[in-house]
Order: C-alpha cells, then sequence, then structure tokens
C-alpha cells in the first residue's frame, strides 16, 4: 500500500476531519489491499454509529412523467418512445396499506416532474397515509417551491430525497439544461429547514466528473449534515444524449460509498439498485462497504419496465432483501430507522 494512502487511511481511522485532498487520496485507493483496506474501515465505522441493522424502504415509483430533459436519465421529456404510466391516488394508497402489512416501516413515493399531481392531491394522500399507517413518508418528487415542501411537512411527510447529483455546476449546466444548481441546492436547505430528514447524493462516472468533483460532492453532503446520501454509478441509456458515454465504474462507486461513510458515519446509506444493475453482487458490496438501507421495489409489477431511469434496472423484492441482510450476517430494521445522531 502507498504511503499518502496508508496516512489517510490513519487519519480517517482516528476519525479526523478529511481534507478534500484525503478523500482524493481514499477514492484514489489501487484495487487490492488498498479498496481492502478502505471497505473495512467503512464497514467498522457503519457498524460503530448504525449497527447491524439493515432498514428496508419500500420504494413506489408513482409516476414516471416528467417535464425535465436531464441528459442522463430515461424518465426525460424528449424521450418519446417511453411508455408513461402514473398512478392513482387511490393506488398509491392502497399500495401503502400492502407494503406497511408486509412489514415496511418507510414508504418512498418518487417519480419524475409530474405536475399532474396538485399540492393539494399530495397533501390529502400524505395526510391519509400518515392517519391510517404508522409509515414513515419519504417523497421523491424533485425540485418543488418552498410553500410546497412546507405543506408536504405539514400533512406528515418525514423525509425527502433529493440529489445533488453532482456539484461540479459546469457539469450539473450541461447535464441538467433547464435546472439551476442553486435552486437545487436551495431546495435542500429549505428541506433541512422545514425538519425533514435529507437525503442528497449523487451519480458516480458522469461524462467528465474528476476524483476532485466526486470528493467535493461528499463534502458538500457533509457540509449540509444530510441524513441520507444515495450513491450510484451513472449507466447510459439508449434513449438519451449520453447513450454513447462510458458506464460508472464498480469499484469507485464502492470508494464513494466508503468515503461517505467515513465523513458522514451517522447517515443512512442504501446499497442502490444502480449498483446491482452494472454488477450482480453490488448491492452486497455495497452493504460491506458501508451501506446499511436496502430498497425493495414495491410499485405495481406492469409499472416497472416503464420506470426506466436507466436500463435494465436490477429488481428487489422483500424476500430477497431478507436473505441477503441474513446471509451478510446483518439483522432486519425493526424499527423506523431514522438517523440516529451521535453527535
Ligand atoms: N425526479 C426526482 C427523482 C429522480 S429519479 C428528482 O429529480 O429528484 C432518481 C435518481 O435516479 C436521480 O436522482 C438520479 O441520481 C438517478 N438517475 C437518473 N438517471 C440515471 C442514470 N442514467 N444512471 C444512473 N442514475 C440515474
Amino acid at each position: 500500500m502507498k504511503q499518502d494512502f496508508l496516512n489517510a487511511l490513519e487519519r480517517a481511522q482516528q476519525e479526523k476531519n478529511m481534507s478534500i485532498d484525503e478523500m482524493m487520496i481514499l477514492l484514489s485507493a489501487q484495487e487490492g489491499e488498498e479498496t481492502g483496506a478502505l471497505f473495512s474501515l467503512a464497514n467498522k465505522i457503519r457498524h460503530k454509529y448504525v449497527g447491524e441493522e439493515v432498514h428496508l424502504r419500500g420504494l413506489l415509483e408513482i409516476s414516471n412523467y416528467c417535464t425535465r430533459n436531464c441528459l442522463y436519465c430515461g424518465l426525460r421529456l424528449d424521450n418519446q418512445p417511453l411508455v408513461r404510466y402514473r398512478m392513482t391516488e387511490e393506488e398509491i394508497i392502497d399500495t401503502a396499506y400492502r407494503a406497511e402489512h408486509h412489514g415496511f416501516k418507510t414508504i418512498v413515493l418518487q417519480s419524475g416532474e409530474d405536475p399532474y399531481y396538485s399540492t393539494d392531491m399530495l397533501e390529502k394522500m400524505i395526510a391519509k397515509i400518515k392517519k391510517e399507517t404508522d409509515l414513515v413518508v419519504t417523497l421523491s418528487l424533485g425540485e418543488k417551491d418552498r410553500e410546497d415542501y412546507k405543506r408536504f411537512r405539514e400533512a406528515g411527510a418525514n423525509r425527502y430525497l433529493l440529489k445533488h447529483e453532482i456539484m461540479n455546476p459546469l457539469i450539473f449546466k450541461k447535464l441538467k439544461p433547464d435546472s439551476l444548481w442553486r435552486e437545487r441546492i436551495q431546495c435542500i436547505a429549505w428541506l433541512r429547514e422545514l425538519g425533514y430528514e435529507v437525503g442528497s447524493g449523487c451519480m458516480v462516472g458522469l461524462p467528465g466528473q474528476s476524483l476532485s468533483d466526486l470528493a467535493q460532492d461528499i463534502l458538500f453532503m457533509k457540509r449540509m449534515n444530510v441524513d441520507m446520501v444515495g450513491i450510484g454509478p451513472f449507466i447510459p441509456h439508449a434513449q438519451t444524449p449520453l447513450k454513447d458515454e462510458k458506464m460508472g465504474d464498480l469499484t469507485l462507486t464502492l470508494k464513494a460509498v466508503a468515503v461517505s461513510r467515513i465523513v458522514l458515519k451517522d447517515i443512512n446509506m442504501p446499497a442502490t439498485t444502480a449498483i446491482e444493475t452494472i454488477h450482480p453482487e453490488g448491492r452486497k458490496r455495497a452493504l460491506e462497504a458501508g451501506a446499511n438501507v436496502l430498497m425493495p421495489n414495491i410499485s405495481p409489477v406492469e409499472n416497472r419496465k416503464h420506470y426506466e431511469i436507466y436500463p435494465n434496472k436490477a429488481a428487489l423484492d422483500l424476500e430477497e432483501a431478507k436473505k441477503l441482510i441474513n446471509a451478510l450476517g446483518r439483522k432486519v430494521g425493526q424499527g423506523h430507522g431514522n438517523r440516529m445522531k451521535r453527535n
């Protein structure tokens, strides 16, 4: 192992604040002994701060309509051939009941940016789910006005996932031509102010993204004191302008997961579907490199193939998730799985 790597790892082990340079050194760990040592440290820190429980979140993809044109995403407006669907309020509420019945403690409502669901509608839906179940409600509906976030929060929504996607403002501008970087960051700040548990995250291997960008992504999440971090490789989709770009690398993605755990410590972090999509043992490896959450898909089966943010999305059902957790000698989370703040 190289000396600068050993030095950075030593400081990480002592739980010192990591500088950008040190994060970059860890992110450059050579595959083999160095990545082994990095993942094992992340796993230890995971154990120390969030324990052996792996929390399950039921992911319900309520609509694949989207008004935006993000260059990487298969749900983009200009992907005309994509078959579009949206769930009705009744279907969504019904799926929430069933999720609770199957033992989920958290339901995540995710969609493209679909104005069909008005603030009134969403507010009513959230209030009903909160009134009639004991579920934690997580939303992942994209950028909204502060007032909308406030009303959802008052209706009982607990958490919100809004990945910043990439901190490098030039790449952000290119890849999200109809979003503004500072507005997305502003959304994350509002969500914090409003008392949500906030999830952010980024993609790994976006065209033009450097190791320093990736270190900045992690530092940003630390500065924002986010509660949840979602990291996945970029996967090119054939019906997007990025179709000919290279896919994000598995090892680099796992390194980003590990460094996020080392830097952010007590956060909740899923082993994401995207990691499993690029490698058949991706989720397992992420759980062994710092992750502590799985998000089984609870969308109606007929919709799943149409929620094609990227192609060949890996499936995960509740039983498979439990099997994986048991095989790793970990425990299925019994409570709501809120962030356990230790400091
Ligand atoms: N509309 C919501 C939800 C987006 S879909 C929002 O804007 O927050 C959820 C996540 O999928 C995105 O945050 C993005 O990180 C990821 N994603 C989209 N396209 C992808 C691709 N081609 N490869 C990997 N991840 C992708």
